[in-house]
């Protein structure tokens, strides 16, 4: 019998290239609605040879769901069209937001979270504090603005991650799911009662798995900008 799979965006063909090897004699069926493979990837190459993304253009390469991309993109032959940004670089250390009518640095060392910095009405430690005090919410899940919100502060929640959110999706912190987006985040809250700690005991977790093989490429970068073209 054959499977189907419906929707040719990357869901649809993750799930046709993992039934495809867990299964090589599978029929498999991928239905497409659109005349185009790729959802929301749509790449535009300039005349000048630029591509501009209209979709996704970048993978962050952490923690198992990371280490899983990268996998699948050696094994499809494309680790050449991937091109590593690292943490030192002016395009990782200078993010910009735009808020109140202009456009504002956000801190990026860390000496720069103990200095008050607009937009914000305080310095970045009083927030990421604030995390360790606020009590944990068993919830099953919420939007990602309520999330940070309650962890957080208000502040953090209109103008950083609203950004980020529009950044990362196009789309609106106040209806994402935050176990969708950032569910390693929820999970810490969920399991240790705040992020700061879940991030302490992921630290502790990540030195005894010391040793374990993962895709070379994620041990020399923070953020990747991807090319899909
Ligand atoms: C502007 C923007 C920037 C983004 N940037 C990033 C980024 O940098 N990094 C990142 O990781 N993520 C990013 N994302 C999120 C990422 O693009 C999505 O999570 C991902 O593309 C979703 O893939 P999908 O296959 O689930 O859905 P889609 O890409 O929406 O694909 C769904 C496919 O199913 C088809 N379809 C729908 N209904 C039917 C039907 N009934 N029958 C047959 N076919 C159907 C559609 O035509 C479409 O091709 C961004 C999103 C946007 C909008």
């Amino acid at each position: 019998m054959s499977k189907v799979v419906l929707g040719g965006g990357l869901s649809g063909l993750s799930a046709a290239y993992y039934l495809s090897k867990k299964i090589p004699s599978q029929n498999i069926a991928l239905i497409e609605s659109s005349n185009r493979l790729g959802g929301w990837i749509k790449s535009n190459v300039l005349s000048d040879g630029v591509i501009f993304e209209q979709g996704p253009r970048t993978i962050r390469p952490h923690g198992e769901a990371g280490a899983n991309t990268l996998s699948v993109i050696e094994d499809l032959g494309l680790s050449d069209k991937v091109v590593p940004i690292l943490l030192s670089h002016p395009a990782a250390r200078n993010r910009m937001i735009y808020a109140n009518g202009k456009l504002h640095t956000l801190p990026s060392t860390v000496g720069s979270i103990f200095k008050k910095q607009s937009p914000f009405s305080k310095p970045l430690i009083r927030y990421l504090l604030q995390d360790l005090f606020a009590p944990r919410k068993n919830v099953p899940d919420e939007p990602i603005y309520d999330f940070v919100s309650r962890r957080f502060g208000q502040e953090f929640a209109d103008y950083l991650i609203s950004a980020l959110v529009c950044g990362i999706s196009a789309g609106n912190s106040k209806e994402i799911s935050v176990k969708f987006l950032m569910k390693q985040m929820f999970e810490y809250e969920q399991k240790y009662g705040s992020i700061s700690k879940g991030l302490v005991q992921n630290i502790f977790k990540k030195r005894e798995k010391n040793g374990v093989k993962r895709p070379t490429v994620e041990s020399q970068t923070g953020t990747m900008e991807c090319v899909f073209s």
